[in-house]
């Protein structure tokens, strides 16, 4: 097992039923959107943008049992590649991430405007009318690795200053994605400054650990809280932290991106170690060494899969 892949993986949870949320009633399956009849935002929480990443559906599913509904405006919560999801198999659960290609990387217009098809591109198109109407968007994932839970905001100032009111989970990553491609929470205005529309992508814990579902529905309560749609008596019913918690951002500069078949790390890092001394070697891509840029180094999500333009880690330093 290559340097970078977790030794003993947990697996604590399982698929949950999605079968009841196949129809939904927007005209997609696995699209459900609760209109409250009010004035209001435009809210979307998406699951399973990358189909082993269980801990969205299961928290969706918790939220589905529930009758959550938005005080005002629409919320609709959706489940994206539930190709991938179906193909689970806790024997091999990497192999589920994707069925053609990665789901978060193909978000642009020229992508989605192209007439390049796969699986995942053709989901993208089904859904991307809802991504763009909508005015703020979660969207949750998971890792392979055993860190901390991630919220990441992307570039923009307004997603900062929304992680803040967030505030939650504790370490918020500034960064600006991966050289792959494009993630569906930088699309169009999201990673516009002039436009109040933001998006966050929520990095909810270990893949398969019971507590990544309990971190999912924590922050759904605290995004939906921020659009201001949230029903008190369901989020003083349904919170489990309470505020405020002491936050940490973390400004990543550029991705290392993988260039040879051999990229591999010194040791087994599973992210957020800081690395004090600037100019640190932390592995090799081929021959090339792969050295820290400035001292107090922290490693953002290091890699499972060191292939050839993936990402091997980001680089970035605490602010706070
Ligand atoms: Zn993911």
């Amino acid at each position: 097992m290559p340097a970078g892949s977790p030794p003993n993986f947990k697996i604590e949870i399982l698929p949950p039923d999605i079968s009841p949320y196949r129809k939904g009633n927007t005209g997609l399956e696995y699209v459900t959107t609760f209109d409250s009849g009010l004035p209001g935002p435009n809210v979307m929480v998406n699951a399973l943008t990358h189909g082993n990443e269980l801990c969205g559906a299961h928290a969706l599913d918790f939220f589905f049992r529930r009758d959550l509904r938005p005080t005002r405006g629409k919320l609709t919560l959706s489940m994206a590649n539930v190709a991938a999801f179906d193909r689970f198999d806790p024997a091999d659960p990497f192999a589920s991430r994707y069925v053609d290609e990665d789901f978060n990387r193909v978000w642009e217009l020229k992508v989605l405007e192209s007439t390049r098809d796969s699986l995942e591109l053709s989901r993208a198109r089904e859904l991307a009318p809802l991504v763009l109407a909508a005015d703020f968007l979660l969207d949750i994932h998971s890792m392979h690795l055993d860190s901390p839970p991630l919220l990441m905001c992307g570039m923009q100032d307004k997603s900062v200053a929304m992680g803040r009111v967030m505030a939650y989970p504790r370490t918020l990553v500034r960064d600006r994605g991966h050289d792959g491609g494009k993630r569906m929470r930088d699309f169009q205005d999201f990673d516009d400054p002039s436009s109040p529309k933001a998006a966050m992508l929520v990095e909810c814990g270990q893949h398969w650990e019971r507590n990544s579902v309990a971190v999912a529905i924590e922050t759904t309560l605290r995004f939906l809280d921020f659009c201001g749609v949230a029903d008190p008596a369901f989020m003083e019913a349904h919170l489990k932290v309470s505020r405020p918690l002491q936050q940490k951002l973390i400004d990543v500069s550029d991705p290392i991106t993988i260039k040879t078949n051999n990229f591999r790390f010194l040791e087994n890092y599973q992210g957020l170690e800081v690395i004090r001394k600037g100019n640190t070697l932390i592995g090799y891509d081929g021959k090339e060494e792969i050295r820290t840029p400035f001292d107090n180094c922290v490693l953002v999500m290091p890699g499972r899969n060191l292939a050839p333009g993936l990402s091997a880690v980001r680089l970035g330093r605490y602010m706070d």
